[in-house]
């Protein structure tokens, strides 16, 4: 921790890189696509995606139109492709700013087709089915319609289809039933683009957690949000080839004794049962430290882990260190990449009924991330 920040996130950009390398030498040649959406899960999407690139992504994924405008001003040439098909998305700006867009509907065709000709330069679309997650994309019974509409707008010269793409719904419990399901209907969906006429440069269905378990799903090209991160959804985390690039950690804002019998924080769901140090550490709920935490051992300080004492508030909560020599301004971390014994984000997910993915993606804009070396 450097500086006198009440807290921050310091994030690894080694981490990111060194899982891309591991990742692109694991997953055969195909072609990575670093998922920097959601401000690269939470660890800042611009310094993400460099770090990605530098270890060899091939492509960037977002959600928005905007988080791939911010890529584009940021200076990276990497094609970037818009997960979500929106229809109020600024469709011509993306168009020119060389952004791929995602098409699951007859209509989004026809409106990434229109900006195409006020842009004076056809869009690059990738045509998403839904094969199962029924979630965006197109049905079965759509298919043929999209891929029509796409075909004719091809002839046009206002788009070029570059990708056929879906999702799994179920990746990450491998064996389900539902993965070779929807692998066989995407199978399927290829064949009738093929018979259409379509000439994709890319096929991809696989995310974090089908890329690692089922080395049948990468195709052409791997999305790989969690696993560049150093987390995945599967049941015991990532793989320990794969290294967390986030910490979380905060200094102690304020230390005082206190009685036994004391009631700690709001509502006194703790109170203290000896005469006591607590300490005040200053990030709570709106940082994206979940309510749901309260009394759980997930705080690391003075070589062990600490319970959190009474009820997280919305800026800050506390920690019962007993007789525990700590001072104002001391270092605790709420998680890490696990190497001391601190929890990490996979460890607050499961101990709180949720992924990984949210607990970092939770933590909020008032921690600042920093991206110094990680030694000093
Ligand atoms: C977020 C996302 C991904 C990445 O998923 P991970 O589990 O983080 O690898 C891939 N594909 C789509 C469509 C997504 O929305």
């Amino acid at each position: 921790m450097t500086g006198n920040l009440h807290a921050e996130a310091p994030i690894d950009l080694s981490a990111i890189t060194g899982n891309v390398e591991v990742l692109r030498a694991r997953m055969g040649g195909r072609q990575v696509m670093a998922v920097v959406k959601a401000d690269g899960y939470g660890h800042g999407s611009v310094e993400a995606a460099r770090a990605a690139v530098a270890g060899g992504a091939d492509w960037l994924g977002v959600v928005h139109v905007a988080e791939a405008l911010r890529l584009r001003r940021a200076g990276l040439t990497a094609p970037v492709l818009c997960l979500m098909a929106l229809a109020e998305s600024d469709h011509e700006e993306a168009i020119r700013a060389g952004i791929d867009l995602t098409a699951g509907s007859v209509a989004l065709v026809g409106q990434i087709a229109a900006a195409a000709r006020r842009a004076g330069q056809p869009a690059r679309l990738h045509l998403k089915a839904d094969t199962g997650l029924s979630r965006g994309g197109a049905t079965a019974a759509e298919w043929p319609a999209v891929l029509d509409a796409a075909l004719a707008a091809e002839a046009g010269g206002l788009v070029r289809t570059v990708g056929l793409w879906s999702h799994f719904a179920c990746a990450d419990e491998p064996g389900h039933p539902t993965i070779q399901a929807q692998l066989d209907r995407f199978a399927e969906a290829v064949r009738q683009a093929d018979k259409a006429g379509a000439t994709p440069e890319v096929r991809h269905i696989a995310n974090t957690a089908a890329a690692i378990t089922v080395p049948e799903s990468r195709l052409d090209l791997v999305r790989l949000g969690g696993a560049i991160y150093g987390l995945s959804t599967l049941p015991g985390g990532a793989p320990g080839w794969l290294r967390p690039a986030m910490t979380l950690t905060a200094r102690l804002a304020q230390v005082k004794r206190v009685p036994p019998g004391t009631g700690v924080s709001y509502g006194h769901r703790y109170v203290t049962t000896a005469a006591t140090t607590l300490g005040l550490v200053p990030l709570g709920y709106a940082d994206g430290v979940p309510r749901s935490a309260i009394g759980q051992p997930l705080v690391y300080a003075r070589g062990r882990r600490w319970p959190i004492a009474g009820t997280v508030c919305m800026d800050q909560f506390v920690i019962d260190f007993g007789d525990e020599p700590v001072a104002p301004g001391d270092e605790v971390v709420l998680f890490g990449p696990g190497d001391h014994g601190e929890a990490t984000a996979q460890e607050w997910g499961e101990t709180l009924g949720t992924i990984s993915y949210e607990i970092v993606t939770g933590i909020g804009g008032r921690v600042p991330r920093t991206y110094q070396d990680e030694q000093s």
